[in-house]
């Protein structure tokens, strides 16, 4: 992926050095995973009802609103917003955000639905306080549609995403292209629709689950294609990077690697095939309306 051309985004929100020691909780003292960094995890957990296994790796969106655990106080809940990125990691991040941000504005000009609104991303390191409630970066990257960010603990890139087989930069900007697909939907209002169907059904909740996840899959292919138009940004092996990643974290093969079986009903993101075949649906068509994993 080549990115020299690019400026980088104003969107990032930067926690990673908060005076608060990197968005970690404050107490249960120490630098290390204390016992109260445990079962803060656990709780949030608890909380937001979340399967972490069943995020990892692909990324998630964090519907639930949650009530104040009482914690949230401990955790940092804002960083400095608009600054140029100085590292490698957060520039690349960056520089990815803005390839998302001309792709989108570009197509919501195209289709008459009016100015992109650029969602933030949020860098943290450890956990965060998210309008979803508590984020930790054993959950994977995910989106909170209550404040419409997107957050990323960039760990996940350098350890579980890459145990998982989301190697290489491009697979790394499938992943943030994903999560930013879960804010178009929110923009079209797609995810409100899926929510209430969820809650109206709760037997197709996964289903339901299933469908908004390959549609992100089909988003993030609609931004590769973008990409892959405008020039120089696509190099050669890239393309194959971004399958790899897709089919690395289908729910079949990350239950098959951490349990040693599947088990498709409790799928919520789809098989290795599913994302692999959506988010080549977007590479292909280049179409949004090709999108539509509800209607197909
Ligand atoms: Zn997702």
């Amino acid at each position: 992926m080549r990115l020299d051309d690019w400026q980088q985004s104003r969107n990032i929100e930067d926690r990673r050095n908060s005076s608060m020691g990197g968005g970690r909780p404050s107490f249960g003292g120490g630098r290390k995973l204390g016992l109260g960094t445990i079962v803060l995890a656990l709780a949030a957990w608890y909380f937001l009802g979340i399967n972490p296994m069943s995020i990892i790796g692909g990324g998630d969106i964090l519907s639930q609103m949650t009530g104040d655990s009482g914690y949230s106080a401990q955790y940092e809940t804002s960083g400095t917003v608009g600054q140029e990125m100085t590292d490698a990691e957060g520039q690349f991040v960056s520089k990815v955000l803005g390839t998302t941000e001309a792709v989108w504005t570009k197509i919501f000009q195209q289709n008459g639905w009016g100015t992109y609104p650029k969602p933030k991303l949020v860098l943290y390191s450890g956990a965060t306080r998210s309008g979803c409630g508590v984020g930790q970066a054993q959950m994977g990257p995910f989106y909170c549609p209550a404040d419409q960010k997107v957050y990323l603990d960039l760990s996940f890139f350098r350890d579980t995403g890459r145990r998982l087989g989301v190697k290489g930069d491009f697979a790394q900007g499938y992943v943030i292209a994903h999560e930013i697909g879960h804010h178009v939907q929110n923009q079209l209002g797609i995810l409100n629709q899926l929510e209430q169907a969820k809650r109206s059904n709760s037997r197709q909740a996964n289903m339901i689950s299933v469908l908004s996840e390959l549609q992100a899959d089909c988003f993030a292919g609609i931004w590769a294609n973008a990409l892959a138009q405008s020039g120089n940004v696509i190099e050669s092996g890239d393309i194959e990077e971004a399958m790899t990643a897709a089919e690395a974290v289908g729910d079949d093969r990350i239950q098959k690697s951490q349990q040693g079986y599947a088990v498709p009903d409790s799928f919520t993101h789809g098989t290795s095939a599913q994302r692999v075949n959506w988010f080549t649906r977007g590479l292909k068509s280049g179409d949004v309306h090709q999108c539509d994993t509800l209607k197909s």
